[in-house]
């Protein structure tokens, strides 16, 4: 096909961090962007064409969105599904990636059966419904394990460890007052529980899927804290074939989604080197940061290139890379003011970025670091410069 620029305008739901680097990296490929956000002076929308100010399911801003792009996509996982699938059929702008694919993927519970299903190892997991329920499960599962919501809860948000059967009737609380998804009563389980996995490392590969191709990009290493994604190693620190066996997963996976785009898959690396799935994000994710300075395609214009029908970029490694995200570190919240700057500015190979929040608070993510190496240098070694420079960053 022969394409030709100014290319297509595409809208996207959700105006955070995640579609700010979306507009970074449509300019140059001649995209134009839209984003629908209820907060005013999202951080997309200084790098957009324009910010509707609405929210995420408000059926007349999708439908004026729908109207002025060529195609719809998603950056959060609260976008409305129904009201973006019959807006897409009314205005016949078509959503990247599926509806069905955000249906199945924004429930946890249907999410890890669907996987199942389709052959894709997972965690031991039960749908309970009640404390009683939860016991139940775990006499089976056995302790330690994780309650998770099944909706609504994201950056460890919905999760709870649960020790020992003293734990079960605060951990269902928790569950219940914690995440808005939960639906008591559900026939199926309000929640789910999984067994705990003592992982060896946690993984994270980005998947695409293109309009005939799919690739996916060299698997990255996530350490976590307090269940939020803290930093990443590129290359994981992981064998070569532990490594190709998360790909071989990642690929497995996208066959069980629908439509383009790419996707974050989650994964877990046992003690001997088996592979399990923890999650999917229908969309550019945390863990493929550090694709923009450490990939020769990044995860954002891969997904533009992706939801477009456009032939998909190289995702080879251009070099090591460790990315750190820099947290909300203040209790309450405030007006955002990142203090000591200068130390990423000034460390070689550190670039900064910043997401334009206008208030932190604890834990909020606020932006991040990416520090490119090169193959002589040890990434345990990288790891710790990088560290060193984000523990200097401070909102106090
Ligand atoms: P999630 O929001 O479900 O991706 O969970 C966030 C983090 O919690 C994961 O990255 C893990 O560090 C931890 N986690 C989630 N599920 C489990 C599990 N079944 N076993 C051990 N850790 C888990």
């Amino acid at each position: 096909m022969a394409r030709t620029l100014p290319g297509p305008t595409v809208g996207v739901v959700g105006g955070g961090q995640l579609a700010r680097m979306l507009g970074e990296a449509a300019t140059p490929l001649g995209m134009d962007l839209l984003v629908v956000d209820p907060t005013p002076e999202a951080p997309a929308s200084p790098v957009v064409r324009e910010q509707i100010v609405a929210d995420f399911d408000d059926r007349e801003a999708l439908t004026e969105l729908a109207e002025r792009s060529d195609y719809l996509t998603y950056e959060i996982e609260l976008a409305g599904t129904d009201v973006l699938d019959s807006v897409s059929e009314e205005t016949g702008t078509p959503v990247h990636p599926h509806p069905d694919t955000l249906r199945t993927i924004e429930d946890k519970l249907v999410q890890k059966r669907r996987l199942e299903d389709a052959g894709v190892p997972v965690p031991p997991f039960r749908g309970v419904d009640s404390v009683d329920e939860l016991g139940d499960a775990l006499d089976e599962l056995g302790y330690p394990a994780m309650l998770k919501a099944r909706e609504g809860g994201y950056d460890g948000r919905g999760n709870v460890p649960i020790e020992s059967p003293e734990d079960l009737e605060g951990a269902f609380e928790t569950i219940v007052e914690a995440a808005p998804g939960v639906n008591l009563g559900d026939p199926s389980g309000a929640a789910m529980v999984e067994g705990f996995v003592d992982f060896e490392r946690e993984l994270a590969v980005m998947g695409v899927q293109g309009d005939d191709e799919r690739d996916t990009f060299p698997v990255t290493e996530t350490i976590h804290r307090e269940e939020i994604l803290r930093e990443t190693v590129s290359p994981a620190r992981a064998d070569p074939a532990v490594r190709e066996r998360a790909r071989e997963v990642a690929m497995d996976v996208l066959d069980v989604l629908d439509g383009r785009g790419v996707f974050g898959i989650e994964l877990f690396e046992t003690a001997n080197g088996d592979i399990l799935l923890n999650e999917i994000a229908p969309r550019p994710h945390n863990s493929g940061h550090w694709t923009i300075e450490g990939s020769l395609t990044s995860q954002f214009e891969q997904h533009l290139r992706a939801v477009a029908g456009w032939p998909l970029g190289a995702t080879d490694r251009r070099s090591p890379t460790v990315t750190t995200n820099i947290l909300g570190d203040v209790d309450g919240r405030q007006q955002a003011t990142l203090r000591n700057v200068d130390r990423v500015l000034e460390a070689d190979g550190a670039s900064m970025h910043y997401y334009g929040k206008r208030e932190v608070y604890h834990l909020r993510k606020m932006g991040h670091v990416t520090t490119v190496g090169n193959d002589d240098r040890d990434p345990a070694a990288l790891l710790e410069e990088t560290r060193e420079i984000r523990d200097e960053l401070t909102f106090q």
